[in-house]
């Protein structure tokens, strides 16, 4: 011990990660597609290097610690270089959703103060749709060459233009990352990472029983870089020495399959419509892709089908389901067949890969019923699960949502399961009111009292329905008044002023009252039954 700090003080940081990357595995390869379909290769040790210019760049634009620096990019090797350049200068990487409504980015950004933001050329028409929401200080746009639109910076510029940050030494609690997270009503609720936090979930992501992330491997996220950290994948990429594919917006099978197929990728992770689609494409070609490389699909984000992992097991291609969260930076479970499972009958371990997974390490479940009290893991007691661990946030940015976590520390998912005696679990309901549609949210709440503001609607109820493409899709229920008259095609034009296209429901299902409960609550269980999967 020396000065009183041992060596258990040493703190985890981002700046470890990136260090490491740096200096043990500089020349593993960094290939981004760019929105031209054309191909950038640079290496993890390039990208370290930019990423200590770049951190100086915005030291002198006046970025200093615990400053936001937000980003509205795609996975491309410019994301990687903030991942790398923010947290170990101080300051906090704020990564923007690009496909939800300008409304609700101007929120974020306000909410969020961020001070600069980084877009890349083919987002600014995005951009443009929210900028007047927040002052920000600086505008920095990542383009082909080193010219900028007039009153924005041109991103190669700033990085050419910097000498090399020394990285400073930083208390692993403070802030690394954010990102939003959609609730069931009101706005939008900032989740912010800690560089600890992200350290050891880097670490468990790269464990042998979750995703076996090694230096010989390379990483295709499917899953943005602005979704909750892309699960993990490049800081683990940075922490293990695996190279990484970032494709870029363009996520058709055809496109991804190519890549996976080209840069010979071992571990790839995204969401299952994008899986879904990428099967059907095998399937139909299947001999046009070598995937002989590929060894690891993650699959989570949404309940994987049972159809999903046989038929990727036709192609020789193991899924592994996870399940995670925005709140948990994000992993927390994984589906690994056990070895005691190895011998059974293909139904048995179907039945089990079909279910979300054991807590990964340092990860803590427990599930609880109506009246608070725990279940037994008998598979059989429904409870909403809460965790809680290391990377577990510990609340929401200004202190909103406090209902998401009990008094003794631990985070309600809202997500309703059943444990077995494994610690196994299975997502039997949802007990929050939204709609996961291609992974991404739609809050059944906010679309319910926006048709509820169209002077012919008395009563609407937004329910969700399973669909083939992308898991789940809005269905609208519809009283109007008395007298009244509305199409389904007036109802959406009213929804799209305020939400995204896709959020906008597919169906409208005109009744003259809908249920309620004895509190006077919809009673969704019965629309269901009607006009749902229930009733099918
Ligand atoms: P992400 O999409 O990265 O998982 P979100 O915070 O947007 O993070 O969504 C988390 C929610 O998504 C969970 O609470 C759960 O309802 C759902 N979810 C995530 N993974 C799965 C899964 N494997 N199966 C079923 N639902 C899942």
């Amino acid at each position: 011990m020396i000065n009183g700090l041992s060596t258990d003080d040493y703190p985890l940081t981002v700046t470890s990660l990136v260090e490491r990357a740096e200096r043990f595995h500089p020349h593993r390869p960094v290939v981004s597609r760019r929105p031209d379909a054309s191909i950038h290769r640079t290496t993890l040790g390039e990208c370290s290097r930019r990423a200590r210019q770049l951190a100086s760049a915005l030291r002198s634009l006046g970025i200093g610690d615990g400053d936001r620096v937000a980003t509205l990019l795609w996975n491309q090797s410019e994301h990687l270089e903030l991942y790398f350049a923010v947290p170990p200068m101080g300051a906090v990487i704020h990564t923007l959703n690009p496909r939800l409504h300008a409304e609700e980015l101007g929120f974020i950004v306000a909410d969020a103060d961020d001070r600069v933001i980084v877009v890349d050329e083919s987002l600014l028409e995005v951009f443009s749709t929210f900028r007047d929401a927040h002052a920000f200080e600086h505008v920095i746009v990542v383009t082909h060459d080193r010219s900028a639109p007039e009153g924005m910076l041109a991103y190669e510029n700033l990085v050419a233009g910097a000498q090399p940050m020394t990285w400073p030494v930083l208390d692993e609690r403070r802030a690394a990352a954010m990102c939003y997270t959609s609730g069931t009503t009101g706005r939008p609720k900032g989740v912010v990472y800690s560089h600890r936090a992200v350290v050891l979930h880097s670490l468990v992501i790269a464990l042998p029983d979750t995703l076996a992330v090694s230096a010989r491997d390379v990483l295709l996220p499917v899953v943005p870089l602005f979704h909750a950290n892309a699960w993990g994948l490049p800081y683990a990429a940075a922490l293990a020495g695996a190279g990484l594919v970032l494709p870029g917006p363009r996520l058709d099978a055809v496109s991804v399959l190519d890549l996976l197929a080209d840069e010979r990728v071992t571990v790839t992770a995204g969401v299952p419509t994008v899986w879904m689609a990428m099967l059907n494409a095998l399937d139909a070609e299947p001999h046009r892709w070598d995937l002989s490389a590929l060894r690891g699909l993650a699959v989570g984000g949404a309940a994987v089908p049972r159809s999903m992992l046989e038929g990727y097991d036709r192609h020789g291609l193991t899924v592994l389901q996870m399940w995670g969260m925005t709140e948990l930076a994000p992993l927390g479970t994984a589906c690994r067949l056990p070895q005691a499972l190895e011998h059974s009958t293909a139904d048995e371990q179907y039945d089990f890969r079909s279910r979300q997974g054991v807590a990964v390490p340092l990860m803590e479940i427990r599930a609880r019923n109506d009246d608070g009290a725990l279940i037994p893991w008998d598979d059989t007691a429904l409870g909403e699960l809460e965790v809680r661990g290391p990377w577990v946030a510990a609340g929401y940015h200004r202190g909103r949502g406090a209902d998401n976590f009990t008094s003794d520390g631990w985070f309600r998912t809202g997500d309703i399961v059943r444990i077995d005696e494994r610690g196994c679990i299975r997502i039997c309901d949802r007990a929050k009111d939204l709609v996961k549609s291609g992974g991404e949210w739609i809050s059944s709440v906010d679309l319910e009292n926006h048709l509820m503001a169209h002077p012919s609607v008395a009563q609407a109820a937004v329910i969700a329905v399973s669909d083939e493409r992308w898991g789940e899709r809005p269905l609208a229920v519809v009283a109007l008044r008395d007298g009244a008259t509305a199409e389904p095609q007036d109802l959406r034009r009213h929804l799209e002023r305020d939400f995204a296209r896709w959020q906008v429901p597919d169906r409208f299902e005109f009744v003259p009252a809908i249920p309620c409960t004895a509190t006077g609550k919809f009673k969704k269980t019965q629309l269901r039954e009607t006009f749902g999967d229930a009733g099918r």
